[in-house]
Formats: C-alpha cells, structure tokens, sequence
C-alpha cells in the first residue's frame, strides 16, 4: 500500500434520484426491485467518484442505507419500529427511536450483498463501516434487557458475525463507528470497549474505530459550540482504546478544537486524520489538508498516518464532497512528496 493511503469516514451524499439530498434519514425515492438496482447504481457512482479523485481505501460510501444505525438495526429480529419512544441521543437532541422488544439477533446478512457487489467493481482495498454497540442501544429505547452493557454484549456478537462475513466478502478494514465513545467516557472504558472488541473478535481483516464529533447538523454544531476552546473527550478514551486490539483509530481533527497532541496518546495505533471538515460546504484547499497532516506528523509515524475525513458526508452537496474527496487526495499528494524528497 501507497504511503498516506486517503480513506473517508464513511457516507457519501446519495444521488438525488436515490434519496432526498442534503438530509439525514431521506425516504428512498425508489420502490422494490427499482430500488434494488438503483441502490447499486449509486455504490457504482460512489466507487467511480473516489476512484477519479484518487481515495486509495474505497467505500461503499453507504448508498444502500438510509442511516449508519438505523439501516442495521431494522434488519433484526427483537426490535419493534412501531412502537416508539422519544429517548436523549448522545446525551444532546431528543428523536423518536425504536423499541427493544425481545432478545436481538441477526435473520440474514445485512450488507454482505453489497460488499460483494462493490468488491466485484474495485481492486482497491474496501473498508466497510458498521455501527459500534454503544451507538446502537443509545439510538434504542430498551423494553427488554433492562441493562444497556447486557444489550451492547449482545450487539457485538451480531455485529461480529456480520463483520466475519463482510470479511470473507473481501472487505480489508470493518470499522465501527462509535460517536457515543466521545459522550459516555465511564461507560466507554467499563465496558464499551470490551464490547467493541467483543465485535471484532477473530476478525482475519483490519479493524477500525471511528469516533467522530458528529455530522455537520445543527444538534451537533450547537453541541460543539459548548465544548469550549479545547475539545480534550479523546484524552477519556484513548488510553484504553490503545491497550485495545482494534488496528485503526479515525478521528476529528480539521477545523475542530481537538489538540493535534491527544494523537500521542494512541502511539503505535494506525490513525485515520480528519483532514476534511464535513461540517462547512467550503471545499479545503490542498495546502491545508497538506497542513493538518503535517501537525499529525508530530505525534503518529507516517506509515501509520491515512489521510481521512472528519466524519460522513451524506448531509453535503454532491459537489460539495467530491470536491473535498479530491482535496484530500492533493494534500496528501503533497505531503507524501515532501516525506520522499
Ligand atoms: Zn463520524
């Protein structure tokens, strides 16, 4: 693999015949078996959009979900999507959610389809995100288990068996996106990173945990702007997480309060660097994705440093991001000379 190898966090702006742009949870606009190949019509599209911009890790760019917590979970039997409850999301907005009805399980694969399908279209390595267990019992409300760690063990055993099969799918990275773990810091180091790596137990591929600071939607960016002039959550978890057996950590770092030195503390880990801000619909130049890898340099060894984005960029215009997927991919072409000349 190339030096800086550029990845995005996750999700890519639907095409709008797909899905309403520019909103979070957007209805499909298709039906049935039409929905069925525009779904693969659109990962088509997101392959051929990271690959002309030169991302060396593609996705899916999460195209045939609707949500990166909701979409698995509909998939399982001991949820009831009719019956909902109004909890507290990350301790920040309150939304309607599902209820936890009887024991979860997993009927059929989720998304092993379609990371063979995207498998199929790309030679490059794939990286595949699935929700963390914290995150999914915190966009539930449980009327079953009565514990959210007993929910969260019984999350990671469904999510390990999805990630196994991803895995024999061809996927090279599984990472879980684990927003909460920037919220809940004792639960985090009680037991949500043993549930996360419960989730990633025997995996034969890499693994990765992203823990972000959320879309740039307006119950996060309020959020943010209580946080103070230095966002220190990572300082929490970071060092269980680097006693973890998790291979990858990606975070926030563009434009964002987090002080570039908390990377220290996952020393030896390899580090996605947000080095795109999903939060603005101004596009970085190359010299400052350049720089913010540069400061990332101080405190991770290049091999281990991949160039990546703040968080998913579902919610952005469609030019929007593939302008900030070829920003990426520029500034980190100049960093990568710099470190060969
Ligand atoms: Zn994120």
């Amino acid at each position: 693999m190339t030096l800086l190898p550029t990845s995005t966090a996750g999700s890519l702006p639907k095409p709008s015949w797909l899905a309403q742009p520019e909103t979070l949870w957007s209805p499909w606009k298709l039906d049935d078996d039409i929905l069925a190949e525009g779904k693969r019509d659109a990962l088509r599209l997101a392959l051929a959009d990271q690959q002309h911009a030169g991302i060396d890790i593609v996705s899916d760019g999460e195209q045939s979900r609707q949500h990166f917590v909701t979409t698995f979970i509909e998939h399982l039997e001991g949820v009831d999507f009719e019956r909902r409850e109004t909890v507290r999301i990350r301790d920040r907005y309150d939304a309607s959610v599902p209820t936890v009805v009887g024991p979860v399980a997993r009927k059929a694969p989720v998304f092993v389809q379609d990371a063979a399908f995207v498998r199929a279209h790309t030679d490059r390595p794939v990286k595949w995100a699935l929700p963390g267990p914290m995150t999914m019992i915190d966009t539930l409300y449980d009327a079953h288990y009565g514990s959210r760690e007993e929910l969260a063990w019984e999350f990671a055993g469904i999510l390990n068996q999805e990630a196994k099969e991803l895995a024999a799918a061809g996927v090279d990275i599984v990472q879980f996106d684990e927003p909460a773990f920037n919220v809940f810091f004792d639960d985090v180091n009680d037991w949500g990173i043993a549930a996360l790596e419960r989730a990633a137990e025997g995996l034969t591929c890499e693994t990765a945990v992203h823990v972000c600071y959320g879309y740039g939607i307006k119950a996060n960016t309020d959020w943010k702007a209580s946080l103070g002039s230095e966002w220190r959550q990572y300082e929490r978890i970071f060092p269980r997480i680097r006693e973890s057996s998790i291979d990858i950590v990606s975070l926030e770092c563009h434009h964002s309060h987090v002080p570039m030195d908390l990377i220290e503390l996952i020393r030896d880990k390899k580090v996605m660097v947000g080095a795109i801000d999903v939060a603005s619909t101004t596009v970085e130049t190359p010299d400052e994705v350049a720089d913010t890898l540069r400061r990332a340099l101080q405190f991770v060894d290049a091999e281990n440093l991949y160039p990546s984005t703040n968080c998913g960029m579902a919610p952005l215009p469609r030019d929007v991001a593939r302008g900030k997927l070829a920003a990426l991919s520029a500034g980190a072409a100049i960093v990568r000379s710099e470190l060969a000349g």
